[in-house]
């Protein structure tokens, strides 16, 4: 066997650069972070060919005198952690000492810096990882690293780069995500003598998003500010109906620093269930600062991926955060008290009108200007008249009952007088087949799905009814249900039992660990109320008793609303009306509960395109 020997520092920079930059976009992040970690305020971004043969980042920052920058070249060698404790509070993007020692012993690397105080200014010349010379230099401070040739020197590493305009669409994403993370620094990107965007510094990170990826995209977006007690996000989400194919617009940025987080995306994507149908994803652009003792950036080195020390409080806090943001923003554009609303919905009266694309139903841009909350109130007024509770057999099974539900008369029962009719605008044209229903309206003509419309109705009625405790109606079981619960699922119950009890359940606890069910929410069979608590509790179990009883009631609520489910005979003409006249008071009309779309409209002027003249 051969003798065991120390790699040489420049094959264990060979070796550590296949990690650390195993490609151009992550010299780019490297240099870019070491300039901000230098409190630049002007970084120079150029690359040619995909970054294989040219890259140079440029910054006003600090600089380092000739024995620092002499020594930034050997390995682990930082100015930014002294200790291992330190790595438990990291607060600025490099601590391995890892960069500049790995990127020389694969390129041809020039580094010109100089440091602030200094006179002159000191160039370094690294060929393949052999120091070629070390002299002065005239330069303003800051520091100028040039890379070019990349893994000229290691061909296999080559052969693994992709075609140059692959290297280039990430070098500009990647150089994008940089400059909208950090508005107080002036950014240029320029592409082989062509610049890309320049970005002067500005306040705040939604100035950049219009700067540099387009008034288009900026407009898709809302603002979205949150503060919990050691957390905070702020950043832009898509407005209601936005949504897309892939991830690809789904940015986080966790202390500043660009990331992958599988945390963050499921609780975003969560909190968009049914604000946008099923397989599409929002578009958002999320900060979360978070303290630097709470992150561990040491998992990988190119340090894309991090992990939260407590997952489950960052899952909720985003995700609580970002459904707040989506229910105020789908219900309501106005925070208009009752009277003011229905002198503003008669003049506003074109805005309930959805304009869908059918094709990339990309769509449901339209204002619901309505207050949701006079409905809710008037709907109750009526409800209450009508006192449509009073004759409840509290003993009938759920089915029956939920048929009596104050809500549940959604087909025959009208909420605000023809006045104000929502689906004023919409003339039924005809029922062609199954569920489908034509329409015209004034911009063209609108194709419905009759169950998905009754299912979205019948969805925000129970939505409602379980969302106001006062009115949650509780059926009595006929046999009270003993229930036993080991010390977690117990504690578990104990944490969300107002909640609980606000649903409906009515549960007693007699002993340590031991529950009497007796009674249940009215939408709910008697017979599966044990069981529902104990998915319940298994579910909160899985979450470290993170859960929220709402999205869980919520999940529970799709299964009761299915309308094939419940043997409905088809609607009649007038029914159907109606039914669109409830379905565009809907706090979303646009996607029935399980995210599939309940109408679209093809305008006129589609019609157009195909006759090839105006209509
Ligand atoms: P790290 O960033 O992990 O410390 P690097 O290899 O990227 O390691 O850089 C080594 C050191 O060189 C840094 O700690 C810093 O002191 C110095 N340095 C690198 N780039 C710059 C720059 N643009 N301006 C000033 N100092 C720099
Ligand atoms: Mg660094």
């Amino acid at each position: 066997m051969p003798e065991i020997r120390i790699l040489s520092d420049q094959v264990a920079n060979q070796i550590a650069a296949g990690e650390v930059v195993e490609r151009p976009v992550a010299v780019l992040k490297e240099l870019v972070e070491n300039s901000i970690d230098a409190e630049a305020k002007k970084i120079e971004i150029e690359f040619r060919n995909g970054g294989k043969s040219y890259l140079r980042v440029e910054d006003d920052g600090v600089g380092m005198t000739s024995d620092q920058a002499l020594l930034a070249l050997e390995r682990h060698a930082t100015s930014k952690i002294r200790k291992a404790s330190d790595l438990n509070k990291i607060g600025t993007f490099g601590f391995r000492g890892e960069a500049l020692p790995s990127i020389a012993s694969v390129s041809r690397f020039i580094l010109r810096t100089r440091f602030k105080s200094s006179q002159e200014g000191t160039e370094l010349f690294v060929n393949g990882g052999k120091m070629v010379h070390c002299k002065e230099c005239g330069m303003p401070h800051g520091t100028r690293v040039e890379v070019s040739h990349l893994f000229n020197s290691v061909p296999g590493r080559r052969k693994f780069l992709k075609t140059e305009v692959t290297e280039a669409t990430h070098l500009i994403h990647m150089a994008k995500l940089y400059a909208l993370a950090h508005p107080s620094i002036t950014f240029t990107l320029i592409e082989g003598g062509r610049t890309i965007f320049r970005s002067p510094a500005c306040k705040a990170s939604d100035e950049r998003v219009r700067e540099i990826f387009g008034r288009g995209f900026a407009d898709s977006l809302a603002p979205l500010n949150a503060k919990g007690n050691d957390l905070k996000i702020n950043g832009l989400i898509g407005r209601p109906g936005q949504s897309r194919s892939t991830r690809k617009e789904m940015i986080f940025f966790v202390n500043r620093r660009p990331v992958d987080s599988k945390t963050l995306s499921y609780a975003v994507i969560e909190a968009f269930y049914t604000f946008i149908p099923k397989g599409r994803f929002p578009p958002v652009i999320l900060f979360l600062d978070i303290d630097p003792a709470a992150v561990d950036v040491n998992v990988h080195p190119s340090k894309r991926e991090i992990r939260f020390r407590n997952e489950p409080q960052v899952r909720t806090f985003v995700l609580e955060n970002v459904l707040n943001h989506n229910k105020l923003a789908a219900s309501s554009k106005y925070n208009l008290s009752p009277l003011e609303t229905k002198v503003e919905y008669e003049k506003e009266k074109r805005g309930f009108v959805p304009r869908i694309d059918p094709q990339a139903l990309e769509i449901f841009g339209s204002k619901k200007d309505v207050d949701l909350e006079s409905l809710v109130e008037k709907k109750a007024l009526s409800d209450k008249l009508e006192n449509k509770n009073s004759d409840l057999d509290s003993h009938e099974p759920a089915k029956l009952i939920f048929d009596q539900l104050p809500h549940q008369s959604i087909i025959d029962h009208k909420l605000v007088g023809e006045k104000n009719d929502p689906g004023a605008d919409w003339k039924f044209l005809d029922r062609l087949h199954g569920d489908l229903v034509l329409f015209s309206t004034p911009d063209g003509v609108v194709a419905l799905h009759a169950s998905s419309a009754y299912e979205r109705v019948r969805f925000e009625q129970l939505e409602d009814n379980l969302r106001n405790s006062e009115q949650s109606i509780s059926q009595t079981m006929l046999l009270p249900e003993p229930l036993e619960f080991d010390g977690i699922d117990s504690s578990n119950l104990e944490a969300s039992l107002l909640k609980l009890r606000q649903l409906g359940f009515v549960l007693e606890e007699f002993g340590r660990n031991f529950y009497r069910l007796e009674g249940c929410p009215l939408w709910l069979a008697p017979g599966e109320a044990a069981s529902y608590l104990r998915d319940f509790l298994e579910i909160a179990r899985e979450s470290g008793g993170n859960l929220q009883i709402e999205s869980f009631a919520r999940q529970a609520l799709e299964k009761q609303v299915n309308y094939k489910q419940e043997n409905r005979d088809e609607f009649s003409e007038r029914q159907i009306i109606d039914l669109v006249d409830q379905l565009l008071r809907c706090r979303n009309p646009y996607v029935c509960p399980r995210g599939k779309p309940v109408y679209f409209e093809i305008p006129i002027r589609d019609f157009e395109t195909r006759f090839k003249r105006k209509l």
